[in-house]
């Protein structure tokens, strides 16, 4: 079977095409300018050239509908009826405090997805416009949303709950829900298999370190702690966003500088983390050239991220009471082996060793970087959200 993946931003849709039968990318492409003038559909069939074509799409209906016709043209295509296409999987950030697993999209579904908005802005209305055009692109198709809090969902109220008053959860949901929750799911149970641990014990720590990052603690798979709290803000430094702060700070910035709440926010979202404290960029193989050109701000920068990294590692193996394997992942996690050796090295004194030779020769490819002495094995898995979708839509239209 072939499961069809999006992943519906506010003017854009990635998509991937998967053949179950192998879990290989038959075609992916992605939707740019959905809505602005200048659209544009890149389409990446697999043995094929790639197509661009630069084509109005007033909305996301008109996005599928292309998707669809590029998925089925003769030249560039890569099926001949819409009916090979078993099933459609959409990447959804929000499922707030009721929803724990993915499910197949229904009126409720719906209204839970739109219940979210308040709390997904950027994300959730987008994501409910991409189902409502593969239902109106693709009528009779069963589509299923997969959400990006799921995984966060097996915490214990112990770590999902703040300690602020009661009603604010009741009335509001404000809890830690955990995001990029497709991708420590994936990583965390491609690691019980990989390295061969207990599929219901295996302790293990994921660094998804991207754009976007973030750390999970998982026991069996199950969620015990992820450091994205509310919203993706807490937690980590991240490329523009700071992570954790004192809530005091907000309103302190606000006040001195005459600004809205959501002002601030913005600078935290936007303007803060790597990018301002390296004062250089926001990825990582420009703040690793200064680092290595002796850019103090770049300098101040990655001590900074490393400290604040290991800071959680250290608390998370606390709480699972002892660690198997810690893995990297993300852009930054599978690309950058001096992050890696300068995580590992911290963790020396608890007896974690890894091969440089190995870390260094390892880019996007799932490798054992830990020697065999090491108390605590380290291993680089790359991600893969898309499959991760495409696997749990499969079992919903196999039942
Ligand atoms: P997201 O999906 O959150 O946008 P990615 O997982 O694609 O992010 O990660 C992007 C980050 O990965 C960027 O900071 C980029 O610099 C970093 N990255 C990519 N390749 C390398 C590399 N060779 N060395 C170090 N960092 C890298």
């Amino acid at each position: 079977m072939k499961i069809l993946v999006l992943n519906c931003g506010s003017s854009s849709l990635k998509y991937q095409l998967i053949d179950m039968e192998d879990e290989s990318v038959l075609a992916k492409g992605l939707c740019e300018r959905i809505g602005i003038p200048g659209s544009r559909l890149t389409h990446r069939p697999a043995g094929k050239d790639t197509y661009e074509v630069e084509v109005e799409m007033k909305d996301h209906r008109v996005a599928v509908e292309l998707v669809m016709k590029a998925l089925l043209d003769p030249v560039h295509g890569v099926i001949h009826s819409e009916d090979e296409v078993g099933a459609i999987g959409h990447r959804v950030l929000h499922g707030g405090k009721d929803i724990t697993q993915s499910c197949v999209v229904d009126a409720n579904v719906k209204w839970v997805i739109r219940e979210c908005f308040d709390l997904g802005p950027l994300h959730n209305p987008a994501n409910l416009i991409g189902i409502e055009a593969c239902e109106a692109a693709m009528p009779g198709k069963v589509n299923v949303a997969v959400f990006d809090t799921s995984f966060g969902m097996g915490m214990k109220p112990e770590a999902y709950r703040y300690a602020i008053p009661d009603e604010y959860y009741e009335k509001y949901g404000v809890r830690r829900y955990g995001f990029h929750g497709t991708s420590h799911d994936f990583v965390s149970h491609e690691a019980l298999k990989y390295l061969d641990l207990d599929p219901e014990k295996g302790k293990v720590i994921v660094c998804h370190l991207g754009n976007g990052a973030s750390i999970s603690a998982s026991v069996g798979g199950v969620c015990v702690d992820t450091s994205m709290g509310l919203t993706p803000l807490e937690g980590l430094i991240m490329g523009t966003r700071s992570g954790d702060v004192d809530p005091a700070v907000v309103q302190y910035i606000t006040n001195k500088e005459g600004i809205t709440v959501d002002d601030t926010l913005n600078i935290l979202n936007k303007k803060s983390g790597m990018a301002a404290l390296s004062g250089v960029s926001s990825d990582f193989r420009d703040i690793e050239k200064a680092y290595k050109e002796g850019n103090e701000h770049a300098i101040l920068a990655m001590h900074a991220y490393i400290h604040r990294l290991v800071k959680y590692i250290g608390a998370y193996n606390t709480i699972l009471k002892g660690t198997d394997a810690i893995v990297f992942t993300a852009g930054v996690g599978e690309n950058g082996p001096m992050v890696r050796r300068m995580v590992c090295e911290y963790l020396e004194f608890l007896g974690v060793k890894i091969d440089e030779e190995k870390n260094l020769a390892t880019f996007g490819k799932q490798a054992v970087l830990s020697t065999p002495d090491s108390t605590i094995k380290v291993a680089v898995i790359p991600t893969n959200e898309e499959l991760a979708i495409a696997r749990d839509t499969l079992r919903f239209v196999q039942q």
